[in-house]
């Protein structure tokens, strides 16, 4: 048995209490969106040590529990697995933190509305107002350009590297075939681009079905609500915390 040949890496250190407690809500929220179903994941960087991040063990969304988060460096390595049960996928956030230092939150989702769009000729577009950071384009990676014949799980380092790359500096990247990641500065602006997402591509279906032509938000116009310094994800965020904690 070679698996202990690599020693473990080191721990980032101590985190504050309440960042794994707000990935933990983050999940039971997204879960209870119905953007994560019994898959799909969600991740923080480590707030004091850029080159590790916390996801949890590989569970359903909506039942961790912070005992469950663990500790990984970039290549998506354990710091003290303890026999706990890693994602397949762990990879997709390693290499999302490598490729981009802006970016402390990632959430990988399989949510349904999403995907068709990931497999047409369909680009997804900003259709409201909520869902303005999906302007100026969301990118779709093709797991086939880069490996060929997959089951379509981002299951190694490399297939994270190349998801990375087609995500690029956007803020969400559709997935062909399998759904699609959504990253921000924090865990609440991913938990929100992640679920407007879903919300943007039920409206786009909509209007699609209604028929002729579909007028999305301009250049001028989801610039300039993205460039306003007055986001408020802070209200949301408290109302989908308050679902999922209240009794
Ligand atoms: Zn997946």
């Amino acid at each position: 048995m070679n698996q202990h040949i690599v020693p473990a890496p080191k721990t980032g250190g101590p985190v504050e209490p309440s960042a794994l407690e707000d990935l933990v809500l983050a999940s039971h929220i997204l879960a209870e969106q119905g953007v994560l179903d019994g898959y799909g994941h969600c991740s923080i960087r480590h707030p004091h040590a850029k080159e590790r991040f916390f996801l949890s063990a590989s569970l359903s969304p909506a039942v961790i529990a912070t005992g469950d988060i663990m500790e990984y460096d970039l290549d998506s390595n354990p710091v003290d697995q303890r026999g706990r049960k890693m994602f397949l996928e762990r990879f997709i956030h390693g290499e999302i933190y490598k490729a981009r230092p802006d970016v402390n939150a990632v959430v990988h989702s399989h949510s349904p509305t999403v995907i068709p769009f990931s497999v047409t000729t369909v680009p997804l577009q900003p259709i409201c107002h909520m869902s303005a950071f999906l302007g100026g384009g969301v990118p779709n990676f093709e797991i086939h350009d880069a490996a060929q014949i997959t089951d379509l799980l981002i299951r190694d380092n490399y297939l994270g590297r190349a998801l990375a790359h087609s995500l690029g500096s956007f803020n969400v990247c559709l997935m062909r075939g399998h759904g699609s990641v959504a990253v921000g500065p924090d865990i609440m602006t991913a938990v929100y681009r992640a679920a407007y997402t879903e919300v943007n591509a039920k409206l786009q279906a909509q209007a699609i079905a209604l028929g002729g032509p579909i007028r999305f938000l301009s250049q001028g116009e989801y610039e300039k609500i993205e460039g306003r310094g007055d986001k408020n994800y802070e209200r949301p965020w408290r109302m989908w915390k308050e679902r999922v904690t209240k009794p």
